[in-house]
């Protein structure tokens, strides 16, 4: 089943030909703030699965493509995110800070955006900003210290998502916190829709260029031990949402590109990119030169 939210706060789920407005089982409206019932959805799915699936079946609903869509967790406790994860882009950055050496940093949660919502570059001239393509993991139930073996009952399911960064050596966590430096959706697919956890693809293209591609099975932590470790350290609570890592292929974006992300079984998204005004600040005040180290495009 899809999870989604759309048309300002409404959340809705999906067969991926209609969406069936859920609002009222999760015991939301579009108007609440913070805007966190899909997480209470999320935390009740194993309850409320066989309701929602009697009114997927038994409601007209919308059609999908007549929504628009929203970025389906806005409001998590915490956005993790892994930094290098396979070692074609660990080759390419001349890294040595490997997810599994380095553990996990976190984004700023107003960094969310949705399929959408443009992506807005800071007007910070002499910067790159970077597209990443990367797998979100959106956890369905809290826990701590949780074993390897019992992480996938954590997980709840999958969405894309971009890991957009300004290049530079300052704090990684305010390079990538700018407001609509993390897209993703364009809904969640619950895990059960994915047979193999350990073989998922995907690929990002800048306009018409395909410029990253990998597999989860490439990932040197993998889904499990990705959630294993976050929950070493804090509480993972429903909602909370895992960026996985890039691969190699990471690359300057710019004012009118469009940057599209797909992974098979999860969904395809294609976020305009557009330049914005604000953003500047003495921290970036420097040029940067980034260096492509490796023999990876
Ligand atoms: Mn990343």
């Amino acid at each position: 089943m899809k999870l989604l939210r759309y048309n300002d706060g409404h959340i809705g789920i999906s067969d991926g030909t209609k969406v069936v407005d859920v609002s009222a089982l999760c015991s939301t409206s579009a108007a609440e703030w913070p805007p966190v019932g899909i997480n209470r959805l999320i935390r009740d799915y194993p309850t409320l699965k066989a309701a929602l699936e009697a009114e997927l079946r038994s409601r007209d609903g919308v059609p999908l493509a007549s929504v628009r869509l929203q970025t389906p967790v806005p409001w998590p406790n915490k956005l993790i995110a892994y930094p290098v994860n396979y070692h074609d882009h660990a080759t390419e950055m001349a890294s040595r800070g490997l997810a599994n050496l380095q553990g996990f940093f976190l984004k700023a949660n107003s960094s969310l955006s949705g399929p959408a919502d443009p992506i807005e570059l800071p007007a910070l001239p002499g910067r790159e900003v970077h597209h990443e393509c990367e797998i979100a993991l959106v956890i369905g139930k809290q826990g701590r210290q949780i074993a390897v073996e019992d992480a996938l009952d954590h997980l709840f399911g999958y969405a894309c998502l971009i890991d957009v960064t300004i290049r530079g050596k300052e704090e990684r966590v305010m390079r990538k916190s700018y407001d609509s430096f993390t897209p993703v959706g364009p809904w969640i697919v619950t895990a059960d829709e994915i047979a193999d956890p350990f073989d998922i693809n995907m690929r990002l293209w800048v306009n018409d260029e395909l410029r990253q591609q990998a597999n989860t099975r490439d990932l040197i932590v993998n889904i499990p031990q990705m959630i294993s470790i976050a929950s070493s350290a804090t509480t993972l609570y429903p909602g909370d949402l895992i960026a996985a890592g890039t691969p190699a292929g990471v690359g300057p974006i710019w004012d009118g590109d469009v940057v599209t992300i797909e992974i098979d079984g999860v969904g395809r998204m294609r976020i305009p990119v557009v330049a914005g005004k604000r953003g500047a600040n003495p921290v970036f005040a420097k040029p940067y030169e980034f260096k492509r180290a490796g023999p990876s495009s």
